[in-house]
């Protein structure tokens, strides 16, 4: 059996990466794309396993020579899903997490019939806020733009399958778990 994509898109500092970084700890059938992006890495970041840092020109590169699966600019940095990773994961049977934004999603959403789509969010709408200044990695300037995005990406909400609200790790990974056993057992049948 062919495995599928699983989109997860929400408001900045919703905690994605925190959930997707749970479950992958607690399945060997689920792996995460590594995207491509134009963004600093930040001092905690590592490449190749956060992200594959990459300049514009190396982007351009990308995207002309068809290796993308989707991209988007995000935040004023361009981001990218690679192509051949997904392709093969899916082949192996693999759920394949794409943590990407709604543009992304939707390019996905057109271009392969077989994703779920999933929109995480915090409890509260003023957690966006207290988790992107407490993570500390960003400056007032980009704060400010990532905060009027959060209420663009929130927008989108209704193209997604699934709502996911994160208020604790364990009990949002455990969702998030449900969500992928459901939708496998699906494609069982
Ligand atoms: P951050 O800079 O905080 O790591 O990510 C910013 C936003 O970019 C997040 O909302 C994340 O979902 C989105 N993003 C990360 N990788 C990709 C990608 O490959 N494609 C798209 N479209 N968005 C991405």
């Amino acid at each position: 059996m062919k495995g599928f994509l699983l989109v997860i898109s929400g408001p900045t500092a919703a905690g994605k990466g925190t959930i997707v970084k749970e479950i992958l700890k607690k399945r060997d059938d689920i792996v995460t794309s590594i995207s491509v992006t134009t963004r600093y890495q930040r001092e905690n970041e590592v490449d190749g396993v956060d992200y594959f840092f990459k300049t514009q020109e190396e982007f351009d590169e990308l995207i002309e020579t068809n290796k993308l699966l989707e991209h988007a600019v995000v935040h004023g940095n361009l981001y990218g899903t690679p192509l051949a990773f997904v392709e093969k994961s899916i082949n192996e049977g693999k759920v394949v997490i794409l943590e990407i934004d709604v543009q992304g999603a939707s390019q996905v959403r057109e271009n392969y019939d077989n994703g779920v789509f999933v929109f995480m969010l915090p409890p509260k709408k003023s957690d966006i806020e207290t988790r992107l200044r407490h993570r500390n990695t960003e400056s007032e300037d980009m704060i400010q733009t990532r905060l009027r995005n959060a209420e663009v990406e929130l927008a989108q909400i209704r193209y997604y399958d699934y709502y996911l609200i994160n208020d604790y790790i364990d009990s949002a990974t455990e969702r998030l778990e449900e969500i992928i056993d459901e939708e496998l057992e699906k494609r069982r049948k």
